[in-house]
């Protein structure tokens, strides 16, 4: 089996390492990461410039790359070079992915890619620190990593999944995306030169609901959340279709070419 794996936190963070070590009792493990952090990139893509990639020899015994991209741009040239790729692992991101932040998140991003490439994707994420502000024990980690990637490996069914580690796991459940809405508030600050700046500053206003990632954790289980890429609320279109008809457009040959990312 070939596995790619890639992560947001850039290539030399020590999560994607522990992740390369634990994806190699699998199958074989190529590593295509960014060359500088990329948290909170999301799905974007680079379209302004070429892409290039350098070979990073600091992961003894695993062939690594690392590239001047988004992780999104990371699985496109892993999957351009490297053929026939079955599955991409996407982490151990330093910081939880869970609920809105999956709309934030590059880690979930790269896996998001490989599953519109038609491959599975899965992304894995960690607190960043220790309760007590101390690095995190991959080490510690990685027989609950490969629990779960054996889990998820008996059954392709699921094609985009979102997994998330507490330190001292004591157990693994299914979950849903936890969905709360939150104040978005900006913070208004000064810079060392008087200048204004701002932060962009999230606090949920609406409890955890049972069942979610968020709740698993607070529990202290790895959450395993399966995704799908369609965005589409269904029961509210079958509503709207129902209450507010609108026009059939004809099922024939369409009359106008569409691109589905004229960015
Ligand atoms: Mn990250």
């Amino acid at each position: 089996m070939r596995i790619l794996v890639a992560n947001d936190d850039g290539i030399h963070s020590p999560g994607i390492a522990a992740l390369a070590r634990v994806a190699s009792r699998f199958g074989d493990v190529r590593v295509v990461a960014p060359d500088v952090e990329q948290s909170s990139a999301s799905h974007a893509i680079t379209a302004s410039r070429p892409l290039t990639y350098r070979r990073a020899s600091h992961m003894p015994g695993i062939e690594a790359w690392r590239v001047n991209g988004t992780p999104a741009d990371c699985i496109a040239l892993g999957v351009h070079h490297w053929k026939d790729v079955d599955i991409v692992l996407s982490g151990i991101n330093q910081g939880l992915n869970l609920g809105n932040g999956l709309w934030h998140s590059g880690t979930l991003a790269a896996a998001k890619q490989a599953t519109l490439f038609g491959m599975r994707g899965i992304a894995l994420s960690a607190p960043s620190a220790t309760a007590a502000g101390e690095d995190v024990d991959y080490e510690a980690l990685a027989p609950h990593v490969e629990r779960v990637l054996k889990t998820l490996l008996a059954d392709d069914t699921a094609r985009l999944v979102n997994v998330n580690f507490p330190l001292a796991p004591r157990g693994i459940t299914w979950t849903r995306q936890a969905v709360r809405h939150y104040d978005g508030r900006v913070v208004p600050g000064k810079d060392p030169m008087g200048r204004n700046h701002f932060w962009f500053t999230v606090a949920p206003i609406e409890q955890t609901e049972p069942g979610t990632d968020l709740w698993a954790m607070e529990r202290g289980y790895i959450s395993i959340t399966p995704l799908s890429l369609d965005l589409t609320d269904l029961p509210g279109l079958s509503r709207l279709v129902n209450e507010h008809p609108l026009d059939a457009p004809p099922v024939e040959e369409p009359t106008e070419a569409v691109e589905e990312d004229e960015s």
